[in-house]
């Protein structure tokens, strides 16, 4: 068989690291040799929690902040120059030092908000493949707006009736569309530059490659809907024992970047069945006291058991999410606090009956692929656009109203959270497309579905032109 090398670089945070681990699993499965890049940071948390997956080479090159980040001192700007700056010079010296050890790069995989891979592949004229690790919806929404088919001002995001149907997608409102595009977004790593710096690589190339963690049923028109690009879904990319469990030892992503308490299991194993609330906001979005004083407020007049995720403090930073708490005594009462989780075992467990969720495509996903209904409660980036598809396109939850003042009232939260949970018939219609979903992604990644035949068929390729 003939020798395939992957050069996978990955932005350093857990949403790009997840599915990005999972994607090289499952190359090395298929005899591809890995040599997986991310930051030295973020490497050495991996190392220091979960310790990497097996069968990878790692490396890793400096993002200026190789203790950590201290939220005073942090400059993203700074941050951005410094990842591309360096993770380049990376990419090339193992791009050269492969080929003189005669096991020579043949494709590099480059995920999100590191356009600059793409330029140093072409340096080496060796193909590149983007990982996009969000929707392909979401990649159709930037491919229209960056190529002028849209645009969008103060007065239609104030306007309730705007809307706006794009090729292929379903009508979106200004709330739905992915917030880096609307005009008062807040984007402190400038992440709508790099998106715009992925388009216009990716224009440049003649029907390039974009492997997106979804699959066909899932997202059957955005898949197809742009011509120019070969938008190819591979996912979800889940670990094997959540998905189709082929293999049974793989329990985990493999890269958790902070601390996990496993003492949650017994608690949850002590709860009835579908009767357990989990609510978590991923990995980045820190919310305002305010919000979170309204989320305890709701959950604890919903009288439900929950398991809720309050990140821990982390190297460097000055302020506990959980120190944004007045009431954790009452809190512990009725449900638990934890600092991390595995959130696939929790929302695989039979005590879990809803998912409160900030809607990152990774949880998104999780929540599909576990048949867990949603309530969403998003925030910023794409988590709009993917709760619009949850409540509309999917069925399998619905979408938190925030106040004028952009808050989500204990009131708000406590309803949705009984329409998912409770008797009536929109809450049976959820939770019966939610297992639906379940069914169909397991389709999709078994042998024969859509993405275990686009995977083949992506290695296959490579093989080929590393002949
Ligand atoms: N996650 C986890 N434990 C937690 C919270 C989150 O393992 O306590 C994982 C979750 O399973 C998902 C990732 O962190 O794979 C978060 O990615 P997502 O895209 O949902 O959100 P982001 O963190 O990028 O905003």
């Amino acid at each position: 068989m003939v020798h395939c090398h992957i050069l996978f670089v990955t932005f350093p945070a857990q949403g790009h690291i997840n599915p990005s681990l999972q994607f090289a699993k499952r190359l090395i499965q298929m005899g591809v040799e890995v040599t997986f890049v991310t930051s030295l940071s973020a490497h050495r948390r991996m190392t220091k929690t979960t310790g990497p997956p097996k069968g990878f080479n790692f490396a890793t090159f400096s993002d200026g902040y190789d203790d950590g980040i201290k939220r005073s001192d942090f400059d993203p700007k700074k941050y951005m120059s410094e990842i591309r700056n360096r993770g380049s010079q990376t990419l090339r010296e193992i791009i050269n030092a492969s080929g003189n050890e005669g096991r020579p790069i043949t494709c590099l995989v480059y995920s999100l908000l590191l356009p600059w891979a793409a330029v140093v592949a072409r340096e080496f004229h060796i193909s590149a493949a983007l990982l996009w690790i969000q929707s392909a919806t979401v990649l159709d929404i930037y491919y229209y707006y960056f190529n002028g088919c849209f645009a969008i001002n103060v007065e239609n995001c104030e306007d309730p009736s705007w809307s706006i149907e794009l090729p292929g997608l379903p009508l979106v409102k200004s709330h739905d569309l992915p917030s880096f595009i609307l005009p008062a977004n807040s984007d402190i790593f400038n992440t709508l530059q790099s998106f715009k710096e992925h388009v216009e690589t990716l224009d440049e190339e003649t029907n390039p490659t974009v492997l997106v963690n979804s699959f066909d049923s899932l997202e059957p028109e955005a898949l197809k809907v742009i011509d120019k690009y070969n938008l190819i879904g591979i996912g979800p990319l889940i670990p094997s024992a959540f998905l189709d469990g082929k293999d049974p030892s793989d329990t985990s992503f493999g890269g958790d970047l902070f601390d996990k308490s496993n003492a949650y299991t017994e608690w949850l194993d002590s709860k009835p069945k579908s009767s357990v609330v989990y609510i978590s906001f991923g990995s980045r979005l820190s919310l305002p006291k305010r919000q979170m004083e309204e989320i305890a407020r709701g959950l604890l007049e919903s009288c439900r058991p929950f398991l809720w995720v309050v990140r821990a403090k982390q190297n460097g930073e000055e302020e506990r999410e959980e120190d944004k708490l007045s009431c954790m005594e009452e809190l512990e009462q009725q449900g638990m606090v934890v600092p991390w989780c595995s959130q696939l075992e929790v929302l695989s467990h039979p005590s879990l009956g809803s998912f409160v969720t900030h809607c990152g495509w990774n949880s998104t996903l999780e929540s599909l692929i576990t048949g867990v209904p949603v309530v969403a409660f998003p925030h910023w980036s794409d988590q709009t656009t993917n709760a619009k598809m949850i409540e509309d396109m999917w069925k399998t939850g619905v979408r938190v109203k925030p106040n004028g003042e952009g808050t989500v009232k204990g009131d708000e939260l406590k309803q949705c959270i009984e329409m998912v949970m409770g008797g009536g018939e929109r809450g049976e219609e959820m939770r019966r497309n939610a297992r639906r979903w379940k069914d169909l992604a397991r389709e999709a990644v078994n042998e024969g579905g859509s993405s275990n035949k686009t995977l083949k068929a992506f290695v296959q390729e490579i093989r080929e032109d590393g002949q």
